[in-house]
């Protein structure tokens, strides 16, 4: 692989701090090899590129589902394998360079890994859960295993490592999907999911937990699960119910919140909000809405809520769960959360990687990390929406995104 120095007119190191002008960045064998002002690093005759944008870490999605196209769910398995080829490349135009899978069919998600890291297919990095753990009649029961003991869990956790899994991912309380779990309530004891965390960190695997109710989110942290996806403080009548104490221990523990704010505010929904409920029930057709379905000002509590976490020092990471551009969560996090736009793109960056276990190779731009870059017009820092003008994107110090296009 060849040298190439990339001369940036602003860098932002995906560390927080002011951004940098004029800064050239060498890459060598797919790595940061140095870093400095423009002109004093000594690149031989290593190609120059210049970006007259601003160049930053490539994105972190830490919550998608490759399988599906966010309408149909229950596509035949051979149609499900093309999808995830074209979300992939979909990925990359995002500026996304590493994409956690919480939760597939059988062992695609994995396949799919081992594809793009053996250059078979472009994508981004990605670790892959299989298939997640959930209880019987529990949230994705239909394609999840299913585990309702404590030694259920354990087996399920040692048996998706068996299929080559990155992580695990939980279903620590029901969800929208199939309707008929219950949102509400936890379907673990803190006691099991401590069972299943143990057995996960011995295998080297971090434990990702879908909580929508309290109890759950709760247990969950008790247990020391990495990852809290979504966390509605969702109480048994669907009003906020938040935790303090557990706020507490998310801070002490450095537990990451992926809110999925898209998934909370999908797009094309406001429609669906100016229906009555019973409206809503009688046309039958909206399965997907489950804990989401409720008036917008709850919603924009609940993002009001994730703010002051994230303030009080909670480490959040950015994952939309729906096909939604990564830029459209950033977007969230500033205008709900209250989120500067400095702090958007560590979110979207450092805070992914360390929430994925992969801090120490992704995530910022320091030299020795791996070269997954992105160029953007503009200036994210004055303003979010310059995120969604993607040039190019680097991975493993490859141009994989050129002009906004996948390049092959
Ligand atoms: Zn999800």
């Amino acid at each position: 692989m060849n040298s190439f120095l990339i001369r940036a007119a602003r860098l932002l190191d995906g560390n927080g701090g002011p951004a940098l002008t004029d800064q050239d960045v060498l890459v060598r064998q797919g790595r940061i090899a140095e870093i400095g002002p423009a002109g004093t690093l000594a690149a031989g005759d290593a190609e120059v590129v210049v970006v007259s944008g601003s160049l930053l870490p490539g994105l972190i999605n830490a919550h998608v589902h490759l399988r599906h196209d966010g309408v149909h769910f229950e596509e035949p398995p051979d149609q499900q394998i093309l999808t995830a080829f074209a979300n992939c490349r979909r990925l990359l135009t995002h500026g996304v360079t590493t994409a956690r899978d919480t939760g597939g069919f059988g062992s695609l998600t994995q396949a799919v890994r081992d594809a793009v890291a053996s250059g078979l297919m472009l994508g981004p990095r990605i670790v892959s859960c299989g298939v997640g753990i959930t209880s019987t009649a529990g949230h994705g029961w239909v394609r999840w295993l299913r585990a309702d003991s404590a030694d259920d869990l354990r087996r399920a956790c040692r048996r998706l490592v068996e299929q080559g899994v990155d992580a695990i991912k939980i279903a620590a309380t029901g969800g929208s999907m199939p309707p008929g779990s219950n949102p509400h309530s936890a379907q673990y004891s803190a006691r099991e999911i401590a069972v299943l965390v143990e057995d996960a960190h011995r295998l080297g695997r971090r434990v990702a937990a879908h909580a929508e109710a309290t109890e759950g989110i709760v247990n969950c942290v008790v247990a020391g699960v990495d990852t809290i996806e979504h966390c509605g403080w969702l109480g048994p009548d669907h009003g906020l119910l938040v935790d303090d104490r557990t706020l507490d221990l998310m801070r002490v523990q450095r537990t990451t919140v992926v809110p999925t704010l898209c998934e909370w505010f999908r797009t094309g929904w406001e429609n669906l909000e100016a229906l009555g409920s019973a409206e809503r029930t009688s046309r039958g057709k909206l399965p997907f809405l489950g804990p989401y379905d409720e008036a917008p000002a709850g919603r924009r509590a609940r993002a009001a809520v994730w703010g002051e976490m994230h303030r009080s020092g909670i480490r959040f990471a950015a994952g939309t769960d729906t096909w939604d551009p990564i830029q459209r969560e950033l977007e969230l996090m500033v205008g709900l959360m209250g989120v500067t736009t400095a702090e958007a793109i560590v979110i979207a960056t450092r805070n992914g990687a360390r929430a994925l276990g992969l801090g120490d190779e992704v995530g910022t731009i320091e030299v020795g990390k791996v070269a997954d870059l992105l160029a953007v017009a503009g200036d994210p820092l004055t303003e979010v929406a310059a995120l969604r003008r993607v040039d190019r994107v680097w991975k493993s110090g490859t141009l994989v995104v050129e002009r906004g296009m996948v390049k092959g």
